[in-house]
Order: structure tokens, then sequence, then C-alpha cells
């Protein structure tokens, strides 16, 4: 059934649909700037009440649930976004202007990385359990017994992304992050996707109400940023918040979150420009392939990822004037795709003008618009590293297909640009065996400024596993110790208490000595495996 004929256009609070007293919006296709039907009704702030309450009350049962029923929950969710077909696909194209092929894939993200959740909690060792058993002979003072374990921090706000409106939104990485930890969750549908977002919505609801879990487990509400995101974040029921999206929307959570009398953390994946080293032996080879490769980067899903890379430091000389030309080719060739929203091509715009207009920066070279509304041309700029480092304002984020292009002297110069850098979510080297002395010493600069290192890859395409780290320091994110993709995740929404000389049969089934839930724990300082583990 087409999606216009499943959506009901109101939000999801605590399984029930609730029509919104707040006013209305519409998502819009930013390829013809068509309306999208249904129009979505907006919660007022006392309606919103009513899912952080719910939420609240499912904390009890929902953060002590057992590990099999839990994991069958997560999957039971990945199972219905898949049986959503073609309708979840063709509305997430509609609202926003990405390919089917690029839809399809973040679907496979989406319902892998709850499965990888999934796994994540029957195996049991987030629950941290530490135990240091009595030691009532001790001297001069005995020693209690003490275990620790990590629970669920309560009721967690999401905010997803415009950019993926799968995998960094309603059901992606946060969601699935916390819901993992046993963390009930109320998710500030993104205007830009209301229709994706109520599929996914539907498909994590149902997936609630099928293994019988407390509604509250799970709530979609709509409405503005300003009023219900701001609502959400402040409510007393919420005990962290996770978001994706700009530096402002992100620091205006952060302040807010800061401000409230009791403050809560926020998880805010905020900008990054990404910037790429290609060192001299990097262009010994196949310098043509390495500019097309590059520009390919910066161009995937119309420049609109979180680690396209903004900047590209190139050598002097002849083989980095080769490399650069290949670069301005490459581009030249290259063609606007829609942007996600009227108001996202037009801040690239902005930017890039903004841009334009910084002394010693001049245009590389533009490709060509697309055919449809909102897709402008690929552009790339270019300056020298003494014009780089003496203005920050080379620095801001462009979201979209435009880069620039620094040209250097020396590892020096380089090491004093990497000094400058903002955080970032990544740091890219391009290099061949003779560079290592030169990688030698920007690695352990780029270690301080970034969350992901590569060498000689691109760092568009963020894999979800166990080792991945999708962070950084300020302003990549608001808080660099963590990551919001892959399962450290979940470690963003779980606090360790202590149980002393707590009673066996009181303690949680995670703590009791016969250990029912078969749990890894570090006894007394060492890892004791429990051998019979998923
Ligand atoms: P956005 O405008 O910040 O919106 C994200 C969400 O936050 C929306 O639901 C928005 O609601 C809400 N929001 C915005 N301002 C708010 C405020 N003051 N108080 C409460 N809620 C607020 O970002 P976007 O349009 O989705 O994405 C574009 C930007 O995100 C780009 O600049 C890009 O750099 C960045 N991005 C970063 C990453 C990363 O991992 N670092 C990933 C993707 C995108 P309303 O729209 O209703 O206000």
């Amino acid at each position: 059934m087409p999606a216009d004929q499943i959506l009901t256009g109101h939000s999801i609070i605590a399984g029930k649909t609730v029509t919104g007293r707040g006013g209305a919006a519409s998502g819009v296709n930013p390829a013809t700037g068509g309306k999208l039907e249904p129009e979505y009704s907006l919660l007022d702030t006392e309606q919103l009440a009513a899912a952080t309450a719910a939420a609240e009350e499912a904390y009890a049962s929902f953060s002590t649930l057992d590990p099999e029923t839990h994991a069958a929950f997560l999957e039971r969710i990945a199972d219905n976004i898949e049986a959503a077909g073609p309708a979840l696909i063709e509305r997430a194209m509609a609202e926003t202007g990405l390919p089917e092929a690029r839809i399809t894939g973040e679907r496979a993200r989406t319902t892998g990385q709850l499965r990888l959740f999934a796994a994540v909690v029957r195996q049991g060792d987030f629950r941290g359990v530490r135990v240091d058993p009595a030691m009532p002979e001790r001297t001069p003072m005995p020693r209690a017994d003490i275990r620790q374990r990590r629970i669920p921090l309560g009721p967690v706000a999401v905010f997803g992304a415009s950019n993926f409106p799968l995998a960094f939104s309603t059901a992606g990485g946060d969601t699935a992050s916390a819901l993992a930890a046993g963390c009930p969750v109320i998710v500030k549908a993104h205007n830009a996707h209301p229709g994706t977002g109520e599929i996914t919505g539907r498909a994590i609801s149902d997936a609630v109400s099928s293994l019988g879990l407390h509604p509250g487990v799970f709530s979609l509400v709509y409405g503005p940023g300003a009023v219900i995101g701001q609502a959400l974040a402040t409510d007393p029921a919420i005990k962290a918040v996770g978001f994706t999206g700009s530096r402002s929307g992100g620091m205006a959570l952060v302040n807010a979150a800061a401000n409230r009398p009791e403050p809560i953390p926020v998880y805010a994946e905020m900008s990054s420009i990404n910037p790429i080293f290609v060192l001299e032996g990097a262009l010994a080879d196949d310098a043509e392939a390495l500019g097309s490769a590059y520009v390919t980067s910066v161009t995937g899903s119309s420049g609109q990822l979180c680690t396209a890379p903004g900047l590209l430091f190139a050598p002097t000389g002849e083989a980095g004037d080769c490399f650069v030309s290949a670069v301005a080719q490459a581009v030249k060739a290259a063609s606007g795709q829609t942007m996600l929203t009227q108001g996202i091509a037009s801040s690239w715009q902005d930017g890039v003008t903004a841009l334009a207009g910084q002394p010693g920066v001049e245009l590389l070279a533009a490709g060509s618009e697309g055919d449809t509304l909102n897709a402008p041309a690929p552009s790339i700029y270019s300056t020298d590293a003494a014009t780089f480092l003496s203005n920050d304002a080379l620095q801001a984020e462009i979201f979209g297909a435009a880069s620039l292009v620094i040209r250097y002297s020396s590892v020096d110069e380089l090491a004093d640009a990497v000094q400058a850098l903002e955080g970032q979510l990544t740091a890219t080297l391009h290099l061949a065996e003779p560079d290592y002395p030169a990688a030698r010493t920007l690695l352990p600069l780029l270690e301080r400024r970034a969350g992901r290192i590569l060498v000689n890859g691109w760092p568009t395409g963020v894999e979800v596993g166990h080792a991945m780290v999708h962070g950084g320091p300020f302003p990549a994110t608001s808080d660099s110790r963590t990551t919001s993709v892959g399962t450290l995740a979940i470690d963003r929404f779980l606090r360790p208490v202590a149980y002393q000389n707590i009673p066996d049969a009181l303690l949680p089934a995670p703590l009791q000595q016969e250990n029912p839930w078969k749990l890894n724990r570090l006894l007394d300082g060492s890892m004791e495996s429990a051998g019979g583990n998923a």
C-alpha cells in the first residue's frame, strides 16, 4: 500500500495515536517542491508530558527485562522495518531526494545495527559486572562484599538528523543503543522526513506491543525543535539526550540540558570538515585516480554526509599540481544532486558565497547543476597553507558538495595546520612508505584532533562494529569520550552502581552469586569468563 494511505499524520505516544494541538506541518519533496500528504499535527507541550510520564513509568520493567526478551525486542524492530517494504523506501526517497540504492543501503545498516545490539544484549558485557568478595579476616579492617553493575540512565530523548532518515533517525543508532541499554526512548521526529519517521516509529511501537512491553518504552513526537525539542530536553523525566544535526541545534540542547535544575548529558554529533592530508609519496602512482576518488567522496549523497571531506591538503610542486588538476577535472565532470531540503540547499549557497569572498581563496573548479530543484553545482576552492592558518573562517563547515584545497610546502606547515584545526570526526592520510617519518610526526597530533584516523581510504562510509568511533573533540561532538556509531555507543546511557553487603536474595540477577544470566565478571580484579555466553 502506498505510504500516504497508511500514514496517520500524528504522534505516537506510548502506543496511542495522538492528534497534536500545536498546529500542523507537511513534508516536502525537495526535488519538486511539492507538499507530501498527509499533513502532520504538532503537539503542544502539555501533550508532550504524557510521553515523558509514560517513559518514566516504563523504566522499572524495561530496565530489568531478561536478556532474551530484550534482544528479541530489538530484533523484532528490525523485522518490522523490513516488513514495511517498498512503502518505507519510497517515502524516504520522496522526503529526502536521496536515491533508492542509498536508502536501501541505509535500511540494511539500520536493521543491521539493531541486530548487532541484540547480540550485545545477549552477550551481556555491557552490564559491567564486578565482584569484590568480602574479606572478613582482613586486618586491620575487614572488607565488605562489594558488587558493581551498570544500570540504564532513565528515559532518553533522541533527535535524529535530516541526512540519514533511517540510520541516524527514529530507529537509528541513538535509539538502538539507548533501547539496548534498557532506557525508554522518546524521539523528536525530524520535520524533513515526517512520514519516514512515522513508518519506522510504528515498527518500534508494534514491537513494543507484540512483546508485551510497557507502552511507554517508545514515543514519537512531532513539533518544532524550539518548542517540543526544548520541552523534551528539559523535562525532569529525561535523563540523557542523543542528537545528530547542526552545531547550533546541538549547542542549544547542550545549554538547555546544562541549565536544568538537574543537568543531564547531551551526546551531540555536530560539525566536522574531515581533513585529508595527501603526502608526497601518495602521488607517485596514480595521482589522477586519487583526485577523482577524492571528488567522489566530496560529492557522494550530494556531500551531505557528516564525514564528507571539506579540506584537502596537497603538496606544492609538480606532482601536487598534477594531482590538483585531476581534482579540478573530476569536479568539472560532476553534476549536482537534489539536496535534502530547500533550507539546506540555501545554507550551502550561503556557505560557498562566504568562502569565495575570503581573501586568498579562489574557485578551483565547479561542476554543473542537477536537473531538479535544490541541486547546486559541486564546487572546489583553493588557497595556500599560510592563508588557511591566518583565517579561522576557512574552517566553517559547508554542509554539501563543496571543499577547499590547501597547498602546503613542508611537513612543518602541515603540522601547524593540524594544530590549528578544530575537533573532527575523521582525519585521513594518503601516503606511501617514504612518507612514514612525516606520518610519525602527524599521527600524534591527529589523534588529539579526531575520533577516527584513516590511511589511504576515504572517511565517508562508516562501518558499524565493535571498534568503530564516530565521535571526536568539539565541535565534532559535545562529548569526545564516546561514539554514536558502533556497540560502544551503549555506554552513553549507563551508569555504575555499587551494592555493598546486599544479601544474595536481594541482589539483581546480574550480580547474584550463581550468575543466572551467565555474565563474564571481574572477580577481585581478574576477568572470570562465564563460558556459556551467546
Ligand atoms: P538540525 O537543524 O540541527 O536539526 C536536527 C534536529 O534537532 C531536528 O529535529 C530539529 O528540529 C532539532 N533542533 C534544531 N534546533 C533545535 C533547538 N534549538 N532546540 C531543540 N531542538 C532543535 O540539523 P539537520 O537539519 O538535521 O542536519 C543538518 C546539519 O547537521 C548539518 O549542518 C550537518 O553538518 C549536521 N550533521 C552532523 C552529523 C554528525 O554526525 N556530526 C551528521 C549529520 C548531520 P526542528 O527542525 O523542528 O527545529
